[in-house]
């Protein structure tokens, strides 16, 4: 039985986010920003994030070459070029929010591997950068033969993505957080929201322990979580493999490397490759929320490893783990009042590092006073 000052004082608050990942951060950040007097709470099911934003493999990209010219055989030019300003101004707002230092964020060469089946796909690069040109200062990709030999990977071309880095996604989210809470938002962690009731004048969001929180505003901001909470939304679960290698003795290259449509992509790291994907191989297996290994694709990661990435190198494997990214029957992510006091920031795709911060600003600017 709760007190009458609990209820009051400790389960209501003015608006409350439901998710901590990259976007649910943002969202909390932006509404501050927008009311700073309003009492805002995050709840997170997780005694830590517990979706995509602190499993991911740190690139801040706006999409490869055979990414974006697979987008164009389904989506009109205008709504890929959407998403890669999206991505843009995603990445543009959360390195001003972060700063560089604090997710080391760099760029040091983020490139494609072209295969012998994709050498066609260059036929098409001018074409590309002139679609993207009145949003970039300059080609998005170019020729990059020369840079090849050096690193040793086996390709039949490489191109290199002019407008894109990495960061370290542990120290991004950490530092989210600490913004977040220095802020003075609230994160209610190992808070998982069993459902939630919406009535004309506030919503009741019950939660574990059998508690229940008021307010006037909800933003949802829990990705491929989402149809627990919200159902008949268009959003499939997809799973992403990722490995990072021991230290690597005189490991020939830095820089970001993406291949085949973006579904494969390393990167050095700290002296090890990261390395992750696949998820092409089994996508009907993979779109699930359970981060589990998939044998086959690890074997596929390290046989790529082996074969590409560190050609006639036997290099033992440290880590291994899988997150959780949401995506649905388009590219576009799910940004929409729901309804009247229900407001949604889902189905971030393969690009929420990317486009999260954005986002999250776009919704906390839908959510009244
Ligand atoms: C392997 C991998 C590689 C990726 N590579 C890239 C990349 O190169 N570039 C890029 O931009 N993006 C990449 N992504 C995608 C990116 O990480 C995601 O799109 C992004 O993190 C999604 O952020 P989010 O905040 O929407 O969701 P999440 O990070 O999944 O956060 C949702 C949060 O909601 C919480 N939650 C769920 N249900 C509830 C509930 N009922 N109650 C309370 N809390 C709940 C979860 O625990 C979770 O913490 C990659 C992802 C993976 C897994």
């Amino acid at each position: 039985m709760l007190s009458y000052w609990e209820k009051q004082s400790l389960l209501a608050y003015d608006c409350i986010v439901i998710g901590s990942g990259i976007v649910g951060l943002s969202t909390a950040i932006s509404l501050k920003e927008k009311y700073p007097k309003k009492r805002i709470a995050v709840l997170e099911r997780g005694l830590l994030p517990a979706g995509a934003s602190t499993r991911n493999a740190g690139f801040a990209c706006i999409g490869s070459l055979t990414e974006i010219l697979d987008d164009l055989a389904y989506m009109h030019s205008d709504d890929v070029v959407k998403l890669v300003q999206l991505r843009r101004k995603g990445l543009q707002l959360l390195r001003a929010r972060i700063g560089d230092d604090r997710m080391h964020y760099r760029e040091r060469g983020s490139y494609e591997l072209i295969s012998e089946a994709e050498v066609p796909a260059l036929d098409r690069l001018d074409e590309v950068n002139g679609l993207l040109s009145h949003i970039l200062p300059g080609p998005a990709f170019s020729m990059a033969d020369d840079k090849l030999p050096k690193t040793g990977i086996i390709a039949k071309h490489l191109v290199q993505n002019n407008f894109e880095g990495e960061l370290n996604t542990g120290m991004m989210m950490r530092t989210l957080i600490d913004l977040t809470l220095e802020r003075g938002i609230e994160i209610k962690t190992g808070c998982e929201v069993l459902g939630i009731e919406e009535s004309p004048t506030s919503v009741t969001v019950n939660v574990t322990g059998g508690l229940s929180f008021t307010t006037p505003y909800i933003a949802v901001c829990t990705n491929a979580f989402t149809p627990a909470l919200i159902p008949n939304l268009d959003i499939a679960p997809g799973r992403g493999q990722v490995l990072v290698t021991e230290p690597v003795k005189d490991l020939p290259f830095k820089g970001v490397y993406h291949f085949d449509k973006g579904y494969y992509y390393f990167r050095e790291l700290q002296g090890r490759v990261l390395f992750g994907g696949g998820r092409n191989l089994d996508l009907l297996g993979e779109a699930t929320t359970e981060t589990e290994l998939n044998a086959v694709i690890q074997a596929d990661l390290e046989e790529k490893l082996r074969t590409i990435i560190l050609p006639g190198r036997d290099v033992a494997i440290e880590h291994r783990w899988s997150g959780i990214m949401a995506f649905g029957s388009t590219k576009e992510p799910l940004i929409k009042a729901h309804s009247a006091r229900i407001f949604l920031a889902v189905r971030m795709g393969g690009m929420g590092i990317a486009i999260g911060s954005e986002a999250g600003r776009m919704l906390a600017a839908m959510i009244p006073a």
